[in-house]
């Protein structure tokens, strides 16, 4: 019998013993004991820096210089940080890592429209897509992989809650487009962007010049104002000057109608606000936005006549999907304006052909019911375009989004339905 001695592997060096730095409250450092210090804002950047070691006054210069490096110039290795000096760089690297999502699979459609399937650290994967236009570039972000509510035209309605999105899956996101899109400034460039006023908007915030990413809306998966703390520091992270200095005028949040949290969107987050109404009666709200049963119409409408972030210049955003024979009436369409006119809220209407999707119990309005739909909400003076679907082709228009696409049987769909209605209350 030989006896087996335990060899030293030639070059290997046992890990540094890293202090974790879970001490910092709400913090959970990831399985090699590293903090991911995206989706985090400066001042807990700092507070992780002096646990780890530094004194308060090096750990808040530390903070801002990193912070800049990490949102406005958009690196993801701490050796590209130039103003550090060389020694701290791999001080940080032992500690602290510059996540990304990961991605599976990138499509690009013939309307340009560009889908991405990310994925998570632990293993969920959710989408995210790009919409280019003549003026502007518009990132639709998701809150959520899957979403806990129903609605019954909206493809990821038939998922259930995987888990909300971190605020750094959330920010991640937006900083991924521009990794994509090679939209960070290179060195110089940033600086002199925010000299120059006219790429510069009342914010302070970039405007469109020359940039492919100018607009954000949390529309992808899943419903935001479910998921509000985490959707709120993202998006503070992406209008932050010394972040991704979005305007908040560039930014729109979509809800289903979770009212109990729309004041605190204008409070706390304060960017334009989009509303899926999608009809105008109990019975037909009831049925096709099931929330409906919990925040009714006239709730929600009120809500929206108190939205603080709201006026005649940042106007309410409804959106409408055109169901065939089931909200596309010209009576609907003259309810539609009178509410809008009743509760005197400054809207326009958003006209979304229903985008299907397999097993989808529903059918899109003819152009011509959209049209006409369109007219009247038109003619009563509210501004009532029809969106043109995008990214149809590879699944990335509104309401299409889904992983995992395997297709449920109606009776399935029923009763993942009663469950969520249930848990709603
Ligand atoms: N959960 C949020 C945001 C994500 S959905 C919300 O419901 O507002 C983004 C928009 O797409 C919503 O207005 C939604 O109602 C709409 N939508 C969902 N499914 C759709 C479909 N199949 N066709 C067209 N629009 C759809
Ligand atoms: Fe969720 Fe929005 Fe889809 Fe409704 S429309 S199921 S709230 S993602």
């Amino acid at each position: 019998m030989t006896a087996t001695k335990l060899m030293p592997i030639p070059g290997h060096i046992d890990p540094v013993p890293v202090p974790r730095p879970d001490l910092v409250e709400g913090i959970t450092p990831r399985e090699d004991g590293r903090v991911d210090l995206i989706g985090l804002p400066k001042k807990r950047i700092a507070e992780l820096f002096e646990t780890a070691g530094l004194d308060a006054k090096a750990a808040k210069l530390r903070a801002k210089q990193v912070f800049h490096w990490l949102y406005h110039r958009g690196v993801t290795d701490f050796e590209a940080m130039t103003d550090i000096a060389k020694t701290m760089r791999p001080w940080l690297a032992e500690r602290f890592v510059i996540g990304r999502p990961e991605i599976v699979e990138a499509q690009h459609s013939s309307d340009g429209t560009r889908k991405w399937l990310l994925r998570t650290a632990d293993g969920h994967d959710f989408e995210m897509v790009f919409i280019p236009d003549a003026d502007r570039g518009t990132l639709c972000v998701s809150s959520q992989v899957g979403c806990t509510l129903n609605c019954r035209f909206c493809h990821t309605g038939t998922m259930r809650l995987v888990r909300n999105l971190t605020a750094g899956e959330i920010v991640g996101q937006v900083m991924l487009a521009r990794d994509s899109l090679g939209e960070w400034p290179k060195s110089g460039q940033a600086d002199l962007a925010a000299l120059d006023d006219d790429l510069v908007d009342e914010d302070g915030g970039y405007s469109a010049d020359g940039r492919l990413l100018t607009n954000i809306v949390m529309m992808g998966m899943g419903e935001p104002l479910y998921n509000f703390d985490n959707v709120r520091d993202a998006l503070k992270l992406v209008m932050d000057g010394d972040g991704l200095a979005l305007s908040k005028r560039r930014i729109t949040l979509s809800t289903s109608g979770v009212v109990p949290k729309m004041e605190r969107c204008a409070e706390e987050i304060g960017v334009n606000l989009a509303v899926s109404l999608h009809a105008v009666t109990k019975d037909v709200r009831d049925e096709i936005v099931p929330i409906n049963k919990k925040y009714g119409i006239e709730e929600l409408l009120q809500a929206c006549a108190d939205y603080k972030g709201a006026s005649n210049a940042r106007r309410i955003t409804f959106e409408y999907v055109m169901l065939k024979d089931k909200n596309d009436s010209d009576e609907d369409a003259r309810e539609l304006v009178r509410l809008i006119k009743h509760y005197k809220l400054p809207a326009k209407v958003n006209l979304i052909p229903f985008n299907p999707w397999p097993g989808a119990p529903y059918e899109c309005s003819t152009p011509e019911r959209v049209k006409a739909f369109s007219n009247i909400v038109f003619e009563a003076g509210i501004s009532a375009p029809v969106r043109t679907p995008r990214g149809r082709d590879i699944d990335a228009a509104c309401g299409q989004l889904k992983t995992a696409a395997e297709k449920k049987s109606r009776a399935e769909l029923e009763r993942l339905y009663a469950e969520k209605e249930k848990a709603l209350g």
